[in-house]
């Protein structure tokens, strides 16, 4: 069977760690969201782990290089021969141009880039309605679709809730333009690169990952054809 190796692209807000998470199960694909694996390698104390705790120690952001290098490393392992999901990273044209670079290094290519496509009155929507209380890990409401049974009060252990910083409305906002200006312009490229598919994020989870599950299978049939 062909590999599969995939890039989840959407703005904040569109689910693409639940979809994720979905695909990693569904697929038997090792998930691979970009702050994690960074952790990990810092963790196992690899070469790259180690370049990217002093940046992460500093307070700096991790070059891009050692990123790509950390992510070539873990697509090496036995558990990605058959594929991997990429999430978080690239998140600008440089970085998925090094990226490629990196791929075509280990004789692989990205197949598809799949992006989750929600409106940002919808991003606004989702993120600005979420309320956490005061335990940890919080217990997360949303005001419209679950809301608690007194308002403002968590139902597990009647904490008061309240909005985390990164889901304040100007925050989510500045994250949307974030989004616009620098990760928008991939979508350009992976089209250019006729890999981009568009999946609408505006439905249920389950509706999600049914169009995904579908885009893939057709995906992998094509390839079979050409074969
Ligand atoms: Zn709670």
């Amino acid at each position: 069977m062909s590999e599969l190796n995939l890039i989840l692209l959407g703005p904040p807000g569109s689910g693409k760690g639940t979809q994720g998470e979905e695909l990693q199960e569904d697929l038997r694909l090792p998930y691979y969201a970009t702050g994690d694996i960074l952790r990990a390698a810092v963790r196992d104390g690899t070469e790259l782990g180690k370049q990217a705790k002093e940046y992460m120690d500093r307070g700096d952001l991790v070059p891009d290089e050692v990123i790509i290098g950390v992510i070539g490393e873990r697509v090496q392992a036995p558990d990605a021969a058959d594929g991997f999901i990429l999430d978080g990273f690239p998140r600008t044209v440089p970085q998925a141009e090094a990226l490629a670079e990196e791929m075509e290094d280990l004789g692989r290519a990205i197949t598809a880039a799949i992006l989750i496509e929600v409106s940002d009155d919808e991003v606004v929507r989702r993120l600005g309605g979420r309320r956490t209380c005061e335990a940890t890990p919080p217990h997360v409401y949303h005001v419209e679709f679950n809301p608690p049974a007194e308002e403002g009060v968590c139902d597990v252990d009647g904490s008061p809730l309240g909005i985390r910083e990164d889901d304040e409305p100007e925050v989510v906002r500045h994250r949307l333009e974030q989004y616009h200006t620098k990760t928008e312009p991939l979508v350009d490229y992976y089209e250019d690169k006729g890999i981009l598919q568009r999946v609408g994020g505006e439905q249920s989870p389950d509706e999600v990952s049914a169009r995904i599950r579908a885009l893939l299978a057709t995906l992998r049939r094509e390839e079979e054809m050409e074969i």
